[in-house]
């Protein structure tokens, strides 16, 4: 396969990770199959402990699979090992994590936090803090650039965590509920900027989400159940009230 060749970003065969032995084994995700593409913005739904958060630390090589193959953009990375020394720079190069929490380090003002991850994939620092200045002007934050995080609303924070993940340009965008501390509106934003991003970039991007707001956005759906694929779909009526009765449930145990 040549890096011409169309291939998905993200391919998972079999891919699966339990926790624990014995009788304290938890199977967390069991054999999943995926195939991400460039270009597309795809949803993840499934009621709490279903699954989504061990999927997403598993393409972003943050958690090691416990069996099966993870491939990202055409490259084996996992198969019964890793096969990449250097996870670090993998991480660097070809992923942008969007975390749940958005853990910015309290020490370094807004700037720097986004500039830091460019400054260890070896940018200058005058080209990291301009590259991050621009990013944030794009994420309407740039009048906060010399704020500390613990000085920023929870929308805020959430945007300088979005420009962190995007600043060095990876192809392969992992969100974990990125849009639950915000508005509709500024939901919108976010989700309008993560399909510029996959477009211009031809990037994948995998969102985690029970915002509901923004189910119409995504062109893929996939709703997990006890760590399984249970649906694939567009964002039709039919995943929608999958979901909702997934919350349903959630709300009522
Ligand atoms: P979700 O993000 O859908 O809520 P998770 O991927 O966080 O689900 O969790 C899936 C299952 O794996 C749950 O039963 C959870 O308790 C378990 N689990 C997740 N992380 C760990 C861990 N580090 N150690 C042990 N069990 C874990
Ligand atoms: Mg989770």
């Amino acid at each position: 396969m040549t890096a011409d060749t169309p291939h998905p970003l993200v391919e998972c065969r079999g891919l699966a990770k339990h926790y624990g032995e014995g009788e304290a084994r938890v199977d967390a995700l069991k054999a999943v199959d995926l195939d991400l593409w460039p270009g597309e913005v795809v949803g993840l739904l499934g009621p709490s402990g279903s699954g989504k958060t061990t999927l997403l630390n598993l393409i972003g090589c943050i958690v090691e699979p416990s069996a099966g193959t993870l491939r990202l953009d055409g490259e084996t990375v996992w198969e019964g090992k890793w096969l990449r020394s250097d996870l670090r720079r993998l991480r660097l190069e070809k992923i942008g994590f969007i975390f749940q929490f958005h853990n910015l380090l309290p020490f370094l003002d807004v700037s720097e936090n986004v500039a830091l991850v460019l400054d260890m994939a070896g940018a200058t620092k005058a080209d990291a803090l301009a590259r991050a200045r621009e990013l944030l002007d794009y994420l309407e934050v740039g009048h906060r650039r010399t704020a500390k995080p613990s000085s920023l609303s929870g929308g805020e924070a959430q945007r300088v965590a979005i420009a962190r993940a995007l600043a060095n340009r990876p192809r392969i965008i992992l969100a974990d509920e990125p849009t639950a501390a915000l508005d509709g509106e500024r939901a919108g934003i976010v989700l309008d900027l993560l399909r510029k991003v996959a477009v211009e970039q031809s990037a994948t991007v995998v969102v985690v989400t029970h915002d509901e707001k923004i189910w119409d956005r995504f062109d893929r759906i996939f709703t997990l159940r006890d760590g399984r694929i249970v649906m694939q779909d567009g964002p039709t009526a039919k995943s929608r009230d999958w979901a909702q009765g997934d919350a349903r449930e959630v709300a009522e145990t």
